[in-house]
C-alpha cells in the first residue's frame, strides 16, 4: 500500500468542531484528512476536498492507517455530549481512552510533528464550581485532581499522557481545555446536545407552534460561558502553532446564567416564553467560567464573539433545522 501525504489529519472531523476545523485548514489551504467512526451520512459536514474515510479510531490498526503521513493531528474523537449525555454514560466517556492512547502511540509511530489533543473544562475539581457567583476557573485548579466524574477523569488522564509522550518520547503534543463550544452545524437534538443548542431549539418551537412553554433544567441560575465555534478553531490552530505545551483554557468569559442564555435566545426569536424549571433534570456543576488570564498573556488574545451574536447564528440555523424536521 502506497502513503499518501496530508498536512492535517482531523480526528472526529465528522463532528461538530471537527467540520468547522476541516474547512479553516482547506482555507488555509493545507491539505485534510478527516477521520470518524460514522458514516460519512451523518457527519455535520462533508468537504468535498479533504480525503474523507469512515474508521473507528478506538482500534490500533485504524489509528495507524488514519495517522500515517499526516504531518500534524487534531485529535477530537471522543464519545461525548452535553451534560445529559455525559451524567447518564460514564463508562462510554471513559472507553474513549482506547482512542486517545491509540491515536498517540500511532503519532509516535509515525513521528508526526504536531499533536493537539481536544480536553475539557470538565477536568476541573467540582469543589471549584458550587457557587453560581463563580470564581474562574484557572489551569492550576486541575489539582488536585477531582474532576467530572466518567468524561472529565478521561480527558484529565489523556493530558497527563499526551504530556508524557512529549517528555519521554518527543512527540510534540499540544493541549488546550475546552468550555462549552457552541455554533451551527452541531448537535442540535437527540439527547447530546449542548446547552446553548438546546436552548435555541426549545424556543425555536415555541416560536413555530405558538405554545410559548418551556421546560428548563434545573433552577435556571446556574452560570456558564459559551464560546463560538470560530474562536475554538482559531485557537486551536494558534494554540497548536506555539511553543506552549502546558493544557491551557480555550473559553470564553462571557458569564451568563441559564436562564439569561434563555433570554437571549427570546430576544433573538422575538417572543417571551412562560418557563418551568425542572429541578431534578441534570444540570452539571452549579457554577463555572473561563479564566483568561493565562491565555491572554501567552497569545494577547481570548475568545471574544459576543453571546448575543454567535447565539444568533446558531438560533438561525437550529430555527430552519426544526421548521424541516416538522415538515
Ligand atoms: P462531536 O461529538 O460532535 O464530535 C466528536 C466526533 O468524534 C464524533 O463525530 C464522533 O463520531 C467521533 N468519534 C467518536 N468516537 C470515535 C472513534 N472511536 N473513532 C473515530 N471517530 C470517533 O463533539 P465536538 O463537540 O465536536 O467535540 C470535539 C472534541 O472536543 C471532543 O473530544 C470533546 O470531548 C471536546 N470538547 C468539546 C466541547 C464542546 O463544548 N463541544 C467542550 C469540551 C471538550
Amino acid at each position: 500500500m502506497t502513503t499518501t501525504y496530508v498536512d492535517a489529519l482531523v480526528a472526529g472531523g465528522g463532528g461538530f468542531i471537527g467540520g468547522h476545523l476541516v474547512a479553516d485548514l482547506l482555507k488555509a489551504g493545507k491539505s485534510v484528512r478527516v477521520v470518524d467512526i460514522k458514516p460519512q451520512s451523518e457527519w455535520y459536514q462533508v468537504h468535498p476536498d479533504a480525503e474523507n474515510l469512515q474508521g473507528d479510531l478506538s482500534l490500533l490498526a485504524d489509528a495507524e492507517s488514519a495517522t500515517q503521513g499526516a504531518r500534524e493531528v487534531y485529535m477530537l474523537a471522543a464519545d461525548m455530549g452535553g451534560m445529559g449525555f455525559i451524567e447518564n454514560n460514564k463508562a462510554l466517556c471513559m472507553l474513549s481512552v482506547l482512542t486517545s492512547t491509540h491515536m498517540l502511540q500511532a503519532a509516535q509511530k509515525f513521528d508526526v510533528e504536531r499533536y493537539f489533543y481536544s480536553s475539557s473544562a470538565c477536568v476541573y475539581a467540582a469543589e471549584h464550581q458550587t457557587d453560581p457567583n463563580v470564581t474562574a476557573l484557572a489551569e492550576a485548579h486541575a489539582y488536585p485532581a477531582m474532576p467530572e466524574d466518567g468524561y472529565g477523569w478521561e480527558k484529565l488522564f489523556t493530558e497527563r499522557m499526551a504530556r508524557h509522550f512529549r517528555e519521554d518520547f518527543g512527540l510534540q503534543t499540544r493541549i488546550a481545555r475546552f468550555h462549552n463550544v457552541y455554533g451551527p452545524e452541531g448537535t442540535w437534538t437527540g439527547g447530546r446536545e449542548k446547552a446553548p443548542a438546546a436552548v435555541c431549539r426549545k424556543v425555536a418551537e415555541a416560536a413555530i407552534s405558538g405554545d410559548h412553554r418551556l421546560q428548563i433544567w434545573g433552577d435556571g441560575e446556574q452560570t456558564r460561558s459559551f464560546m463560538y465555534i470560530d474562536d475554538c478553531v482559531r485557537g486551536i490552530q494558534m494554540i497548536t502553532d506555539s511553543d506552549y505545551v502546558d493544557p491551557i483554557n480555550l473559553g470564553s468569559s462571557e458569564l451568563v446564567t441559564i436562564n439569561q442564555l434563555y433570554s437571549i435566545a427570546e430576544e433573538i426569536a422575538g417572543i417571551t416564553c412562560e418557563r418551568t424549571y425542572q429541578l431534578d433534570a441534570p444540570q452539571g456543576v452549579r457554577g463555572r467560567n473561563s479564566d483568561n488570564t493565562e491565555i491572554l498573556r501567552a497569545f494577547d488574545w481570548e475568545p471574544s464573539t459576543p453571546l448575543i451574536e454567535g447565539m444568533a447564528r446558531t438560533y438561525a440555523w437550529i430555527f430552519d433545522k426544526v421548521k424541516r424536521a416538522q415538515g
